[in-house]
């Protein structure tokens, strides 16, 4: 998968790449990260990327010349490339949104600064539109970086086999269970002993009750929209709760 990076610093890109398993991804060539700098494609002397506002106030905005330029430049090379304006207006990035993004093989995704870009950019030059949440970053790059790591790592066989993508929080629908490693016992805390029993059985429903138990203390409106099977159910009508309840009361 391609990800292709419009920005006016690629050098904050790179920061991302150097290490562990994206770094190996592109090495491995599961993933290609090409930072652009829209700057190369401003015209003039001065390369100048931004103007003021029309209508007055206070910031610049990014010209759309360059950026259209860009993604043109981009599309050339990758036609069949998704294109993403990151703005703080897009839709909410998380789990699902970045499963929904792999099957495109490329992704452009355009980095905003100062005010954002002309908004003509956005009328005619994507296909979408993604925030990573409700607040304003400085410049899409963080927003950018974040899309492109939650994205590489659900490419099967970026994480080798240390990790697996599926057992993560949100994957199913709820979080993830707790884990432990060396030492039994840290600071007169021990780790749970089903843990240590070696029982494959066992150690498997006790992930799935943690997972829910983990959901339902945490994050309970989750449990709304996740797969329950009837062991789950079962384990909640044990705990006296039905999840219509939870839910209700959530919604409360
Ligand atoms: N004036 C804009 C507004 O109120 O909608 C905010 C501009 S922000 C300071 C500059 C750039 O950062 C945006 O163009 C966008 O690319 C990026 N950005 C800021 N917050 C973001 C978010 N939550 N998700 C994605 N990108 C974001």
């Amino acid at each position: 998968m391609n990800f292709i990076i419009l920005t006016l610093f690629p050098d904050m890109i790179s920061s991302l790449f150097g290490n562990g398993v994206l770094k190996r991804a592109i090495n491995k060539g599961d993933i290609s990260v090409i930072p652009i700098n829209i700057r190369d494609f401003a015209e003039g002397k001065h390369k100048i990327t931004d103007d003021r506002p029309y209508g007055g106030g206070c910031g610049m905005v990014m010209k759309p010349e360059p950026i259209a330029a860009a993604i043109s430049s981009a599309k050339r090379e990758f036609p069949k490339a998704h294109t993403i304006l990151l703005t703080p207006q897009g839709r909410i990035f998380n789990q699902q949104a970045a499963r929904d993004l792999l099957r495109h093989e490329t992704l452009i995704l355009i980095c905003g600064r100062y005010e954002g870009v002309d908004e003509r950019i956005r009328e005619e030059w994507v296909n979408d539109e993604v925030s990573i949440g409700d607040y304003i970053l400085t410049g899409g790059e963080p927003a950018a970086l974040v899309i492109v790591d939650a994205v590489a790592r659900l490419i099967p066989g970026t994480l080798g086999g240390e990790s697996s993508a599926e057992e993560d929080s949100f994957s199913d629908g709820l979080l993830e269970y707790p884990h432990y490693t060396r030492p039994r016992s840290f600071e007169g805390a021990k780790v749970p002993n089903v843990l240590i029993s070696g029982d494959h059985e066992k150690i498997r429903e006790w992930r799935r009750k943690s997972s829910l138990m983990q959901t339902l203390l945490k994050r309970p409106e989750l449990l709304d929209s996740s797969s329950l099977t009837g062991e789950d159910i079962d384990f909640f009508k044990k705990l006296h709760l039905r999840i219509e309840d939870v839910v209700q009361k959530i919604r409360d």
